[in-house]
Parts: C-alpha cells; structure tokens; sequence
C-alpha cells in the first residue's frame, strides 16, 4: 500500500507521517506554498523532514491562493493573534479561539490542498492521502474533522478512479496524545516546524505555538524543536 503525505512540517503533519510510515510505504510528500509568513520555513523544515524518511519531496505553488485570501498567516498588514495557554482551554469562551481561527482562515485551503493530492495519488497508483487533522483543531476548524475526512472519501471515489482514501492517523487526538504517538513513533520532531510566522526562531506565542508549547508541557517533555534551537 503506497500514500502520498501532505507535509507542512508542523507538529500534527510530522506525526501522522512517522505513525503512517510504520505500516505503509510512502511515495513522496507535498508542501504548500500560498505566501503564508512561514512558507520557507516550512519548505525548509519539510525537507529535513523528507530527508530523514528517504522521500521526495514536491513544494506546490498555490500563488493565486494568496491573491484572493484576507488571511494574516498572508497578509503582513495584519496581525496574527496570539493566544494564551488559558485561551485555548476547554472551558474558555469560544469567541476568542473562533475569532483567531477566523483571522487565520484560508479559503477552502484543505479542500485545494486534498484535492491537488489527489491527483498525485491517482496518477502514481497510491491508495492513501496521509495529513495531520486531529480532534483539537476540529474544534475550530471544521475542515479537520472525521465528518470531513468521511465527505472527502466519498468526493474522492466519484474523481478518482481507483478510489484514493484519506488517513487521518490523529483525528481523535488532542495535542499532548499526537505528541506522544509521535514520541512512541520515533517521529523527528526536531525537524518540525509549527509557529505561523517565519522568524529564525518560532514566536511563542501565536496560537499554533501555544497549543504545541501547551502538549509539550502536559505530556512533562521538551520539544525537541526549541532544544535543537538551544531554546
Ligand atoms: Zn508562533
């Protein structure tokens, strides 16, 4: 069984790459490139990431995206929120996760994403789209969730031809449990690459790094990540 894996380098993309590739043979993977802050540094750490799996690895283009999305992960006019470890508990007031989740919403990205994957897929006889969606960020984003993936499926069975499917290894995990399926995978997290700004070193305090900061600290381990940065 062959998967193609759609890798940002983030934390849930490293993660369900490593737990797929114990048990299927990975073809090669995808990055996205739609002008977001990070998109180098994401390039940059998906290769080191590539390199460690022997796989190859395509950057994709999506200029256009960029063109007509608001987002401030793009627009460097805007402000990317920032989040507390309080903010993203489950008991703080949903406004102030689904306002961030607005303001750093991109125009049917995954759909684009899945779908561009797809005809990889088909064309190179793999039956799997592997990608990081899990149960945390289906809170907020509903193109995350296990309705989603099952939607997409069935999408999937009408435009490809032999019926390529999407692996979702972490659908039902919060972050401290990706963080420790990816420990218990060997997954190299210190090739992975979560803040959505594109500093030297990550921010600490946007909401991809506070909810990655937040697993690390449940879980009672470092993130391998900050010790290769001497954080
Ligand atoms: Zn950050």
């Amino acid at each position: 069984m062959k998967a193609i894996t759609l890798l940002s380098s983030g934390l849930d993309s490293v993660a369900a790459l490593s737990i797929a590739a114990e048990s299927l043979e990975i073809d090669m993977a995808l990055t996205f490139d739609y002008g977001q802050r990070s998109a180098e540094r994401e390039i940059e750490y998906a290769r080191k990431v590539c390199k460690h799996f022997g796989i190859k690895q395509q950057v994709i283009k999506l200029d256009w995206l960029a063109g007509i999305t608001s987002t401030s992960l793009v627009n460097r006019e805007l402000e990317v929120p920032e989040l507390s470890f309080e903010d993203i508990e489950k008991s703080a007031p949903v406004e102030i996760t689904e306002a961030s989740a607005k303001a750093v919403w991109v125009p049917n990205r995954n759909g684009v994403m899945l779908n561009i994957a797809a005809s990889f897929a088909e064309s190179r006889d793999c039956e799997f789209l592997i990608v990081g969606f899990n149960g945390e960020e289906a809170g907020t984003f509903p193109d995350n969730s296990l309705e989603y993936v099952r939607a997409m499926d069935k999408c999937l069975t009408y435009s490809t031809q032999n019926g390529v499917k999407v692996l979702a290894p972490l659908i039902e995990l919060d972050k401290p449990e990706i963080v420790r399926k990816a420990l218990e995978a060997k997954a190299p997290l210190e090739y992975s690459w979560s803040c959505y700004h594109g500093g030297e070193t990550p921010c600490g305090t946007c909401e991809s790094c506070t909810r990655r900061a937040r697993a690390f600290r449940t879980v009672g381990v470092k993130d391998p990540l900050l010790e290769s940065l001497g954080l």
